[in-house]
């Protein structure tokens, strides 16, 4: 028998995919790990699971708590679905920026759903200061805090890094992805650094986010304007992420990763929104970082659906002035 339990016992365990055609391209070995196939559709749902889990064990979250969480989207449909499965209430302040599949998604399961503006971190109106004092005015409730609170890492340093050091039989020669609260770069950078110092850790960045010239200058700067993907990028270095070793850095602008999601439609089959474009992209750049012959790692966040009207949408596109990419063509990084 091989049975696990309730929703939470179904998170983790996804599968790493080898992607031939850009293996193939970059004479490495180009894997993926398909975290969009979590129940709750995203690679939050692991974080969203050990916010809740280390709340409970601390006695801060009690039977019949409200949980309320500032978030783009994804930890927030993680946090509603485990909120119903052990029966808490859930709060979810989201910039109106973020796509309107996620935030349907979000009232379907139930959540309540607060869309403020998107406004910078230091503005007491951001998302995610709304959702402190939300917490701090509701009786029986608890701020999950993603950003800071290193319990999200700790899911990824926990799970996701031991599952690819299996995965790969520890034949992984570099890691790299885009952040949003850090959680999963750090926890699985330092997992991977604790097996074998020698692994790559790189972070992807898009445009619009300080974190690429922080890692690579030490610098808070920001590279170009903004960006389309949903959930990535920051202002500034979070807990989550402060303290971890990360060798190197790339910026990918939007057409680069638009390109790439509709090379992973067309040409493996796969249907993903655009962090995972971009993770993918930045994978290949890795490869040319390194040389023919390694390993590199990233992650498929979630699934295309979640961005139908936006990243599927040529009219939308083309409001980025952004293109989709003929459907024979094939990826190139130049
Ligand atoms: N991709 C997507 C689609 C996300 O929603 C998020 C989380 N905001 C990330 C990547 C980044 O993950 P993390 O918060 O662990 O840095």
């Amino acid at each position: 028998m091989n049975i696990v339990k309730g929703f939470n016992g179904a998170i983790g365990n996804t599968p790493l995919i080898k992607l031939s055609t850009l293996s193939e391209l970059s004479q490495c070995n180009i894997l993926v790990k398909a975290e969009f196939m979590n129940p709750g559709g995203s690679v939050k749902d692991r974080a969203a699971f050990s916010l809740i889990q280390q709340a409970e064990k601390s006695g801060l979250l009690k039977p019949g708590g409200t949980v309320v969480e500032g978030t783009a989207g994804n930890t927030g449909i993680g946090l509603a679905h485990i909120c119903n499965a052990r029966g808490y209430k859930c709060v979810i302040v989201i910039p109106e920026t973020q796509s309107q599949e996620k935030l349907d998604s979000l009232k379907l399961l139930g959540a309540e759903v607060i869309a403020v503006p998107a406004v910078p971190f230091k503005n007491p109106e951001n998302y995610v200061h709304i959702a402190k004092k939300i917490a701090d005015e509701t009786k029986n409730a608890i701020w999950a805090n993603q950003f800071d609170n290193t319990a999200n890492r700790d899911a990824h340093f926990n799970t996701t890094g031991p599952e690819i050091w299996q995965q790969t039989d520890g034949a992984i020669n570099g890691f790299i992805c885009a952040t949003g609260t850090g959680g999963t770069l750090a926890g699985i950078g330092r997992y991977l650094k604790q097996q074998n110092p020698d692994t790559c850790i790189a972070l992807a960045d898009p445009t619009g986010s300080v974190l690429a010239q922080w890692v690579l200058n030490g610098e808070l700067k920001l590279t170009g304007d903004g960006s389309i993907t949903e959930g990535i990028g920051n202002g500034r270095v979070t807990a989550n992420l402060q303290g971890t070793e990360i060798d190197t850095a790339v910026t990918i602008d939007d057409q680069i990763t638009v390109d790439m999601v509709y090379h992973l439609l067309n040409h493996e089959g796969l249907l993903v929104g655009a962090s995972s474009g971009l993770n993918v992209a930045a994978a290949v750049w890795l490869a040319g970082q390194l040389g023919p012959g390694n390993t590199i790692v990233t992650l498929l966040t979630d699934h295309g659906s979640r961005y139908q009207s936006r990243l599927f949408n040529p009219e939308w596109l083309a409001t980025k002035n952004l293109i989709i990419p003929a459907k024979a063509s094939f990826f190139k990084l130049d």
